[in-house]
């Protein structure tokens, strides 16, 4: 058996893996995709240390390092059943058990898609996900968020600061964050809010030059001239394989205490599959390398 397991291969898996190993203990790494979010980001200017990488070639250096040490890397492979006994089991799709004594998760999480024409054409070109990552990109030019949740209302203020304008676009009948972060974002000058608004499609030529939105009152079609758009409804974690075998809050974020530890004796978890507040390279890796001190903590005493 493995003394560390980690499943999910982004940044977080990485860091833990890479901490593991550098202990001399029988460490592996199973990824649906070596890399995970970083392979959708293109330029990453807030990785503390490095001024400007992109995301490919962050995943390359993150395999890289993991790969110079003794780990066993299983990519393309995807776990879809957790098990305890004396060992904990991992299964994975395509049939394979792994054991091991300690197993960390780190399988990230996903930003829920509108869905509309644009979308994916855009994505990089105008339409982002990650106000904190890409705001600067949108200096003195006009933005739209989508979703007017405590996310998107938080974006919205965040972004004022930054960009021209801010266009939130909400589809229900008023905003649904909490009533302080309303405050703050009405007492903004550069702030419209749309309510009732059924984002229908992203428009744009080489990058985004717009938004289509139905008036769900009127019915009319109405588009909004803006060289950006922060899609806000959502960021969902990637941990329904584990279904009860682990606690998971009401969103789904695996519950984990401030050594990475989960309900489960010898399971922790790391990075944005989890209950840490906030999403990010850095943070994740940081959370990777608790996780995997308190795996080999557990494993001493155990
Ligand atoms: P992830 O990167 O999501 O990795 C999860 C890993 O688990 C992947 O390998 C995935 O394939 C694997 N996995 C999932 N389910 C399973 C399963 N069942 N079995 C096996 N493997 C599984 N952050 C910044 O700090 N700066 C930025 O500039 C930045 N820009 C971003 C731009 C975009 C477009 C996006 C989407 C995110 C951006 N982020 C940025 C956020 C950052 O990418 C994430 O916070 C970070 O990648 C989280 O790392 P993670 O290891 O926790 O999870």
């Amino acid at each position: 058996p493995y003394d560390v397991l980690v499943v999910g291969g982004g940044p977080a898996g990485a860091s833990a893996a890479v901490y593991a190993a550098r202990k001399g203990i029988r460490t592996g790494i199973v990824a649906e995709r070596f890399g995970g979010q970083i392979l959708d980001t293109a330029s990453i200017e807030n990785f503390i240390s490095v001024k400007h990488t992109e995301g490919p070639r962050l995943a390359a250096n993150l395999e890289e390092h993991v790969k110079e040490y003794n780990v066993d890397v299983m990519n393309l492979q995807r776990a879809k059943r957790l098990e305890k006994k004396d060992l904990i089991e991992i299964e994975l799709e395509n049939g394979a058990v792994l054991k091991s004594k300690t197993v960390i998760l780190s399988t990230g999480a996903r930003w829920r898609n509108i869905g509309v024409p644009g979308e994916q054409e855009f994505r990089n070109k105008g339409v982002a996900y990650c106000p904190h990552c890409d705001g600067p990109l949108f200096e003195g030019k006009h933005v739209a968020v989508v979703g007017g949740g405590n996310s998107g209302v938080e974006a919205a203020i965040d972004l004022a600061g930054i960009v021209k304008h801010v266009t939130v676009l909400e589809y229900a009948d008023q905003l649904k964050a909490d009533s302080v972060l309303q405050d703050r974002l009405h007492s903004l000058p550069n702030v419209t809010v749309i309510k009732n608004a059924q984002t229908k499609e992203i428009t744009g030529t080489d990058s985004v030059n717009g938004i289509s939105y139905i008036d769900r009152e009127s019915g009319e079609e109405q588009h909004v001239e803006l060289q950006g758009v922060f899609v806000q409804i959502g960021l969902v974690p990637n941990t329904d394989w584990l279904g009860e075998t682990v606690e998971r809050n009401r969103v789904g974020e695996i519950v984990i205490d401030n050594r990475g530890a989960t309900n489960v004796p010898g399971v922790f978890a790391a990075g944005d599959c989890t209950t840490a507040p906030y999403k990010q390279i850095i943070i994740s890796m940081g959370s990777g390398a608790t996780a995997s001190l308190g795996a080999f903590d557990y494993l001493v005493r155990n």
